[in-house]
């Protein structure tokens, strides 16, 4: 035996991913080879198993063979929110963040932190996602919590961009430990596999002092993600607070750049998303989020005909990005009223996410199945009913793959999953220490107050 992984008897679907151009490359028959955390071989099974005759080999069972997914936007620590009653009535966008979100996050503790981070990572790595961008907050205990996070990612074999979401509506010291935070976590990186990002909740919660002393003391290169017009309250009390919409409050201050990650863009000018494009910033669709808060929908067609780079999320409502952007295509289609749209820009998703990690992950191949590109592999347990080619995966994977299970996951070479079960987190000793730990949260978090003002006091 050696220490080679020859991963066979499956349709690998791959792409050829540049900044401007996709190559879509399907292999019936096909099979992936690779030794410790790089792909050495992707190719007709019969000649990778000539080339690795004592390979191990992993069976796909007629699955498709696809490069790990990417999920650019999303936030663990909303993991242990499923089923809480925040016992106040939710109208509006800027309550469900007063009653809901702000008072979870400020209930969340050390412990609850690196729980709910340990639960994502095991959804992660069920639904398939092998990169993962996250957006944090725990006001009550911000020091550590993002080493607390890179550790469950660490540990889970997953990589990772984390970043803590400043905030002014907990008040000045609070934006200031945030910034800590993310400058202290960025600086003191010692791990490979997880980045820093510097995090900023929305323009509306942060004031013009905080916004400067954030972009000054922002290294260079450091990237930056932030929530933008996810709903039009962001855009009317950014103007309101400061007499700017929130596109141009963050290019003032120096953050718009193609480091910059943007989560929602929704309600935005066709100046808006231009000046975007011009920056060559990120915009991250989130399309199940928006659709569970009512707050809109992205038009990814327009955005991305407008020049910018649109990329896929989930906002912390699940892990799993093939069910975002079959959600996505849907949505897409039931709004325009039209069942020939949507073919258009969104099958591009999945690479824009890959074009996007690349810029902060040194992995030039990172997405897609090639030599020397991580050993980044799924397979989705899908074998296609129809004819499958370069023409038609989009279609296969809105319509099948997309619903249906993962049966591994393999990330840098390690196998993650397998057959459908867990090789390294026992995720019902996991969940019985989150029910454990949940009834305390959610005490604390009900004799929490709302009524928080955007800016604080
Ligand atoms: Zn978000």
């Amino acid at each position: 035996m050696t220490d080679t992984t020859l991963l066979g008897n499956g349709i690998v679907v791959t792409a050829h991913i540049t900044p401007k151009s996709v190559e879509p490359q399907v292999i019936l028959g096909g099979a992936v080879a690779w030794k410790g955390d790089r792909i050495l071989r992707v190719g007709p099974e019969a000649d990778l198993r000539r080339e690795f005759p004592d390979a191990e080999f992993l069976d796909a069972r007629g699955g498709l063979i696809v490069p790990g997914l990417i999920n650019l936007h999303h936030h663990f620590y909303s993991a242990l929110a499923r089923g809480l009653d925040p016992k106040s009535p939710t109208q509006n966008f800027g309550e469900v963040l007063d009653r809901l979100w702000w008072r979870l996050d400020r209930a969340l503790d050390p412990e609850t932190v690196a729980i709910s981070a340990e639960l994502s990572a095991a959804d992660c790595i069920r639904s398939g996602c092998t990169t993962v961008f996250d957006h944090h907050a725990s006001p009550s205990a911000i020091a550590g919590s993002l080493d607390a996070i890179a550790d469950a990612m660490e540990e889970a074999g997953l990589s990772a961009a984390l970043s803590y979401e400043i905030t002014d509506r907990n008040g000045h010291d609070q934006a200031v430990a945030g910034l800590e935070e993310n400058l202290r976590f960025v600086l003191h990186r010692q791990r490979p596999r997880i980045r820093g990002l510097l995090g900023l909740h929305a323009s509306f919660t942060l004031r013009d002092e905080t916004m400067a002393l954030a972009a000054e003391r922002r290294q260079d290169g450091m990237g930056c993600h932030i929530h933008l017009a996810e709903d039009p309250i962001d855009v009317s009390a950014s103007k309101e607070a400061f007499g700017l919409g929130p596109v141009e409050r963050i290019h003032r201050f120096g953050l718009l750049d193609s480091q910059c990650l943007l989560a929602h863009g929704i309600h935005l000018t066709e100046e808006e998303y231009r000046t975007i494009a011009v920056h060559d910033a990120v915009i991250i669709h989130n399309p199940e989020s928006n659709a569970n808060n009512g707050v809109g929908h992205l038009n990814v067609v327009d955005t991305t005909a407008h020049g910018c780079l649109v990329g896929l999320g989930t906002d912390g409502m699940s892990s799993a990005v093939l069910r975002a952007l079959r959600f996505a295509f849907l949505t897409h289609r039931g709004l325009m009223h039209d069942p020939s749209s949507g073919f258009e820009a969104l099958p591009d998703l999945l690479a824009s996410n890959a074009r996007v990690a690349r810029r902060f992950f040194n992995e030039p191949l990172l997405g897609e199945l090639a030599p020397d590109a991580p050993a980044d592999v799924i397979v989705l347990d899908a074998p296609p009913p129809t004819a499958i080619g370069t023409e038609n995966t989009f279609a296969h994977l809105v319509y099948g793959a997309s619903e249906a299970p993962v049966r591994h996951t393999i990330a840098r070479g390690r196998v993650l999953l397998r057959d459908f079960a867990h090789t390294a987190i026992d995720t019902e000793r996991l969940a019985a220490r989150a029910r454990e730990a949940s009834p305390a949260l959610w005490d604390r978090f009900h004799a929490l107050p709302w009524g928080t003002s955007f800016l604080g006091n």
